[in-house]
């Protein structure tokens, strides 16, 4: 997404003589080139807006009952009352969030490509996004509509799968419901798979520093450690480092409470229990394998860091093709 640049100045004529014009040339963004118009400074952070569309107005709606109407959007840079969609590029309405990144109607400019745009764009290249040249297709274990399955890269155990969006999005709270839909389908396969292994089965997501959603699904084995060790495992390890992770109820939707654009992390244990929290400042990326290393649950403390799991091109497809024929009983993507 593009970003917008805030400048502070002073007052004119402040007595102190801090600086109170800025002169600069300005490229209206309708006329930009798209990769220029993405393309992120150094020093960037997130937006501490909230982003407007249509997607969480209604969220609010029917988590809150809420009667107001969303306000209109403000924007400096291109007209948002010109008619949205004439032709057939209008035909079914893009998703709001493209629009909120992809600044309003500006696909549907005379001058700007035509081509549709169903699902937003990285900024970069994206190592998850199943169409771009970066992805490690050979990791891939099933293809679904909407989601895909793939082995995690330095697996901490050689079950350990990641699911993803097969489109470029950041986090579980971004996804439309047909998304979400088959991202419960996987969940579903995979609890079901890792139980035929006498194993259960841990989710979580960090939606900090990392572009694509990768939701990671870690088994355990039944006979390792109880659901309740695993928690107690997450919350303790958690307060050692000053973070306190929140026991959400079973069918919160996240999206309720980290609007997109919230940085998190969430565990999702085999009970249907879910631990959430906000992050902050600054956040321990591999906290979730550190978690499930550690000698309360898996007891492999070496393993917590992925680099020092790396496994060569031959025993990952090795790996893989085992693990697809395991998992081929359970895959619905498969059955289609
Ligand atoms: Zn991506």
């Amino acid at each position: 997404m593009h970003v917008s640049r805030f400048i502070a100045l002073a007052t004119v004529n402040n007595p102190a003589k801090k600086k109170y014009l800025y002169a600069f040339n300005i490229i209206p963004m309708k006329s930009m080139d798209p990769a220029e118009l993405v393309k992120q400074p150094q020093d960037v952070t997130e937006n501490p807006y909230k982003r407007p569309g249509k997607d969480k107005a209604d969220a609010q709606k029917a988590t809150f009952g809420a009667t107001e109407e969303e306000e209109p959007a403000h924007q400096f840079f291109f007209d948002l009352s010109r008619k949205q969609g004439g032709g057939s590029r209008g035909r079914g309405r893009k998703r709001p969030s493209d629009g909120a990144r992809w600044g309003g109607d500006q696909q549907q400019d005379g001058d700007r490509p035509k081509q549709p745009r169903r699902h937003p764009q990285p900024s970069g290249p994206c190592w998850f996004c199943l169409a771009s040249p970066q992805v490690e297709k050979h990791l891939v274990i099933s293809i679904g509509t909407h989601c895909y399955l793939a082995l995690a890269k330095g697996a901490l155990t050689p079950r350990h799968m990641l699911i993803l969006p097969i489109g470029h999005y950041q986090s579980v709270v971004e996804l439309g419901s047909e998304v979400v839909e088959e991202m419960e389908k996987y969940k579903s396969a995979l609890r079901s798979f890792y139980k035929s292994k006498g194993d259960r089965c841990v989710l979580f997501e960090r939606n900090y520093r990392s572009q694509h959603l990768q939701l990671q699904v870690v088994p355990v084995p039944l006979d390792c450690c109880a659901t309740e060790d695993i928690k107690e495992a997450f919350m303790v390890q958690a307060q050692e480092q000053q973070m306190e992770l929140m026991e959400i109820p079973e069918h919160t939707d996240l999206k309720q409470i980290a609007p997109p654009g919230t940085p998190y992390f969430y565990v999702e244990l085999d009970s249907g229990e879910k631990l959430f929290y906000r992050i902050q400042k600054h956040f321990p990326l591999q906290f979730g394998r550190e978690v499930l290393a550690s000698e309360a649950v898996l007891n492999i403390p070496t393993r917590a860091d992925w680099r020092e799991c790396k496994q060569t091109r031959e025993e990952e497809d090795e790996a893989c093709k085992q693990l697809r024929d395991d998992f081929q009983p359970f895959d619905f993507a498969w059955e289609d």
